[in-house]
């Protein structure tokens, strides 16, 4: 008697002997059939002859052949009777594994508003661009520590799982969400988040509240509106929820990984600044405390009227959005736990570098020198001094001269417009960097686990990955190139995990699996990183060169990186491609020079540290975290020494530091992807979300996981997790039977067996059975 259970291939192979059964209707036949034969007493081979039985099948009813003619014709029938197992959403139930199929039945589940599917156990998270009623409480119950086959694929059922390893192994865990830009990661984590606080038992509700809220109020400030997502997370993060021994959650830790501070003084078109200057303005305006923060209350600040003063001024008083956000940020501020000095400090600082923008400079005419230059605006000047409680003097001097030191002597030299003007744009860059660090270091003191709850050595966390998604506009720049470097180190992370790793372990235990081929992209992150001739390098050493040109740097890169990843298109001068796991990406390498020396003089940084305002002093004095260490160190007093750490030296460091915090846990993936591109709900664009699975690999995920096991659990740790009572008495065939009531999934089981009859570690534990079964007789 054959009692399957629902999804698993058991299921799938009594299905199709029904339905031979139902065509011919003779016992004969049926005792022959391979499935019936397969099954007698072997469960081992139950899977290659169900893959047979299959196999056969599918040859006797080829499927139609193109994808058009699947959507418009009836479906043959063991892709019906693939239905049930697919629609409970695993694609690894899937009989035909082709690209097709694949795309078919996530069409058809989006269609439904099914947006979440499984391909083991990784989940793929289609954006619904809709509101779905899918994550009430009742949801957050129901996802709460059951099998996940109990209930349909959703975001909370992988944080459910995340949290069950928490609590059972005792070892980090970590969450790792990719996809492209505008796909979903974001508000996964968010969700993620909030379920994690839901079975983390946060009974304390002030700290469940405060975890809840961290979220805004960081995206708030590094987040904002770009050509493809309102609200796209231009840095990337970190974060991390620590639980205690039994699985009560204590705290969180973020870490911020490459802010894209250069948004902060200019927004491609179409695009906004970060949230947080648009909020703070519009909250002060409808507060009518413009005026106490020295901002014009006619005009909008120049760092925020991208699109049009007339368009931005209208939002800002007509629109209610953003003064609700600012309310909002200041609840947030709140319930966190910072200060109202704080606070006021912080806004004080935001208005600072909004009035550092409206600073203009012009050429100082006169005869014999027209290098220098002067602030035709005096007010601006004085506005930005008086909320940075620094001299308006001593900042203009800083903007409109820098010193030099030759032989000892400290020679002060004019600077012209265009210098002034870089080094006003990278003072507000270094203070909404520092500033950003410094909020987020604040959190994390606020949000740290009370010492007395838990020793730090039994803490454990669930980190949960979020980074800007692959970019590609029709510009790209500097920070393109740094963010699809950092999205071609978490597919390379991926790649490792599902694929190398995952085949070696199968080596490791003597099961034999068909090696799936899959595009490792190992050799474009050399391209990229290697020293010293790897782009970063190259690009490092040429921002060493006071000569070199964006020219230059380009012909360098032509010249050294000679792999099919990299082309220079004909006729466009300062231009590079890259070919991309997610398809290929023009780069323009103008200005690319300077973004990656980043410098900021010494001149301004002495000024700042002036200031009355002791958290501006506390900006520009002491690291605050080790990032900002780096920081420090690539601030330095001396400008002049050319041999400071560059943007890409800092990028390096910060995505290794990333590594290294991800790769202590077990990971878990979530892949979002973009049903289209006019984040339009219920629209389904093929070819988008094909090229998608195609780039990160979901098909190979797909065979990997279909033939392999998506579980494992070390010997060990199963006799320790389960009433142990029958392993001490069982004899290994027992144990069989006993499995497969117990976790009930044939491929499991395959699994389980195999390793533990083949692997050295099965010995010792049969030796410690023994040893047990003997202690308890005597
Ligand atoms: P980026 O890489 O630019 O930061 P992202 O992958 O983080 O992009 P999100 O900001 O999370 O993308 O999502 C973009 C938009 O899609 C959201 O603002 C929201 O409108 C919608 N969206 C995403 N996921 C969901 C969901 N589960 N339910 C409802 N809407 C969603
Ligand atoms: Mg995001």
């Amino acid at each position: 008697v054959i009692r399957p259970l629902p999804g698993t291939l058991l299921e799938a192979g009594a299905l199709c002997l029904i339905k031979d059964f139902e065509k011919r209707p003779s016992v004969t036949h049926l005792l022959d059939h391979p499935f019936i034969k397969g099954t007698q007493g072997k469960v081992l081979f139950l899977q290659k002859q169900l893959a047979k039985v299959l196999h056969d099948q599918k040859r006797l009813n080829p499927v139609a052949k193109t994808r058009h003619e699947r959507m418009h014709t009836r479906r043959p029938c063991q892709v019906e009777d693939a239905d049930k197992s697919c629609l409970e959403g695993d694609l690894v139930n899937l009989e035909v594994l082709d690209e097709d199929t694949v795309i078919y039945w996530l069409q058809k589940r989006y269609a439904d508003a099914l947006i979440y599917t499984y391909v083991g156990d990784i989940l793929i998270a289609l954006n619904p661009f809709q509101t779905l009623s899918i994550y009430s409480p009742q949801f957050s119950r129901l996802y709460h520590g059951v099998k996940r086959d109990s209930n349909p694929p959703h975001i909370f059922a992988s944080a459910d799982n995340a949290y069950q390893c928490l609590v059972t192994s005792s070892k980090d865990q970590c969450i790792v969400i990719s996809g492209e830009s505008g796909s979903g990661k974001t508000e996964s984590t968010h969700l993620i988040v909030q379920h994690l606080t839901f079975l983390g038992k946060a009974n304390n509700q002030t700290l469940r509240q405060k975890i809840l809220q961290v979220n805004s109020l960081v995206e708030a400030f590094g987040n904002a509106c770009t050509a493809i997502n309102d609200n796209s997370s231009r840095f990337g993060k970190y974060l991390e929820m620590m639980f205690t021994p039994t699985g009560a959650v204590m705290g969180a830790r973020i870490s911020e990984y490459l802010l894209e501070k250069s948004r902060v003084i200019k927004q491609a078109a179409g695009e906004k600044n970060f949230h947080i200057f648009y909020y703070i303005y519009a909250g002060l305006y409808h507060q009518k405390k413009l005026s106490e923060f020295r901002l014009p209350e006619e005009k909008p600040p120049r760092y925020i009227a991208s699109a049009g003063t007339e368009r931005v001024m209208q939002d800002i008083t007509s629109k209610e959005s953003y003064r609700r956000q600012f309310e909002a940020i200041q609840h947030c501020f709140r319930i966190i736990g910072f200060t109202n000095k704080e606070v006021h400090s912080v806004y004080r600082i935001l208005a600072g570098i909004l009035n550092i923008g409206n600073i203009e400079f012009a050429a100082i005419s006169s005869q014999h020198q027209t290098d220098k230059s002067e602030v035709p605006n005096a007010e601006a000047l004085k506005n930005a001094a008086c909320v940075l409680c620094i001299s308006p003097e001593e900042l203009q001097e800083a903007l409109t001269s820098h010193c030099v030191v030759t032989r000892g002597e400290t020679i002060v030299r004019a600077n012209t417009v265009d210098r002034a003007a870089d080094v006003r744009d990278a003072m507000s860059k270094a203070l909404y960097a520092r500033l950003f660090s410094w909020m987020v270091n604040r959190i994390n003191i606020l949000l740290q686990p009370d010492k007395n709850i838990c020793r730090v050595e039994d803490r454990m966390n669930v980190g949960i990955l979020d980074i800007f998604g692959f970019e590609d506009f029709q510009r790209n720049s500097f920070e393109q190139l740094c963010i699809n470097i950092a999205n071609e180190q978490i597919q390379y992370y991926f790649n490792q995990h599902v694929f190398a790793l995952e085949q070696m372990e199968y080596q490791n235990e003597g099961i034999d699996a068909v090696l799936v081929q899959y595009e490792d992209n190992r050799p474009l992150l050399d391209m990229f990183l290697q020293k010293p001739l790897g782009l970063l390098a190259l690009l490092d050493e040429e921002s060493r060169f006071p000569q070199a040109t964006d020219q230059t740097l380009v012909d360098k890169f032509e010249d050294n990186l000679r792999c099919k990843f990299f082309w220079r298109p004909k006729g466009v001068e300062l231009c590079f491609g890259i070919q991309h796991y997610a398809g290929p990406v023009l780069y323009d390498a103008s200005g690319v020079l300077e973004k990656n020396r980043d410098t900021l003089p010494a001149d301004v940084v002495v000024v700042l540290r002036t200031s009355e305002n002791k958290l501006l002093q506390q900006l520009f004095s002491i690291p605050l975290t080790k990032t900002d260490t780096l920081e420090m160190i690539r601030h330095p007093e001396e400008t002049t020494n050319m041999k400071r750490q560059t943007m890409a030296s800092y990028f390096r460091y910060s995505l290794m530091d990333l590594l290294s915090k991800m790769v202590v846990g077990q990971p878990h993936f979530v892949r979002c992807i973009k049903p289209n591109d006019d984040r339009k709900a219920l629209q389904f664009s093929q070819d988008r979300v094909l090229a998608q699975l195609r780039s990160t690999g979901i098909l190979e995920t797909v065979s990997i996981r279909r033939q392999g096991y998506s579980h494992r659990i070390l010997f060990e740790d199963f006799v320790k997790r389960s009433d142990s009572v029958f392993l001490k008495y069982y004899h290994v065939e027992q144990l069989n039977l006993l499995l497969r009531e117990v976790i009930g999934r044939v491929v499991m089981l395959q699994a389980y067996t195999k390793g533990w009859l083949g692997a050295r570690r099965y010995k010792r534990a049969r030796q410690k059975r023994q040893k047990a079964a003997t202690a308890i007789q005597s």
